[in-house]
């Protein structure tokens, strides 16, 4: 239902946080964050309330407070019941292959019972029951396997049928927030050091007035220095961005 990402300074958690309340009036059962660092990823995932999720990272605050890049989702479930194990991000690939990647997506997967079918037979396991896990588990394979992680984010995307925004972090490019969007609204905030991503401008207002669209097709990579935005079939695509002067 909702997306935001951050990528370079310090105040990750800060500003996905307060980028899911800003989204909080498209409704939710559940939500969830990820970040990454060299060391791995970190995530926290709780149904009901964001209260219940701020208090979770605060609890585990050393674990999230020294991260530079993540993702954050609120879910409205259309596969899968609202739970804690269903909620996003989900992390790919597990057996056989450690967690490389979380993912967030908004839509629904159209071909996902066919994906999972093939995934398990590869001897992926599954812990959800959304068509969401499937992205994670194609996406970690191929990051597993030492594809760049905006290559790998392509090469799933080609698998899938149906309508997504989709936001990955990875430990193996621990500065860097990947996205693509079918279907389903994506925007890239501009800032200074710092970048941010969400699935309606909203949620950035109150860090950045500058935004990029992202169009159906298009793939973005964001470092903290930097936005490049292309084609799924790798054609660079140049795009002023816009200034918004509303007020939330
Ligand atoms: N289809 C996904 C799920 O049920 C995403 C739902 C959403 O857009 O929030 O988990």
């Amino acid at each position: 239902c909702g997306i935001v990402g951050y990528v370079g300074g310090e105040r990750c958690v800060e500003v996905l946080m307060e980028g899911l309340r800003n989204l909080e009036y498209r409704g939710y059962d559940s939500a969830g964050l990820a970040l990454a660092g060299p060391e791995g990823l970190r995530t926290a995932r709780e149904v009901g309330p964001l209260d219940n999720l701020a208090g979770t990272v605060q609890r585990r605050d050393g674990d999230f407070f020294s991260m530079r890049s993540g993702v954050g989702h609120t879910r409205w479930a259309t596969h899968g019941r609202p739970t804690e194990a269903n909620a996003h991000p989900h992390m790919g690939g597990g057996a056989p292959v450690g967690p490389e990647v979380a993912v967030v997506h908004n839509g629904i997967i159209e071909n996902h019972a066919e994906l999972r079918e093939e995934l398990r037979a590869r001897g992926f396991e599954f812990r959800s029951e959304t068509d969401t896990e499937v992205i994670a588990h194609l996406l970690g394979e191929k990051v597993a396997a030492g594809v760049a992680l905006k290559e790998a984010l392509v090469e799933t995307l080609e698998r899938l049928e149906g309508s997504f925004a989709v936001a990955a972090v990875s430990a193996s490019e621990p500065e860097t927030v990947v996205a693509a969007r079918h279907q389903s609204p994506l925007v890239v905030g501009l800032g200074e050091g710092e970048n941010f991503l969400a699935s309606a401008v909203q949620a950035l207002l109150g860090y950045t007035r500058r935004f990029l669209f992202v169009e159906n097709g298009e793939v973005v990579v964001l470092t903290g220095s930097s936005v490049e935005l292309s084609t799924l079939d790798g054609r660079p695509v140049m795009r002023d961005p816009f200034e918004v002067d509303w007020s939330a």
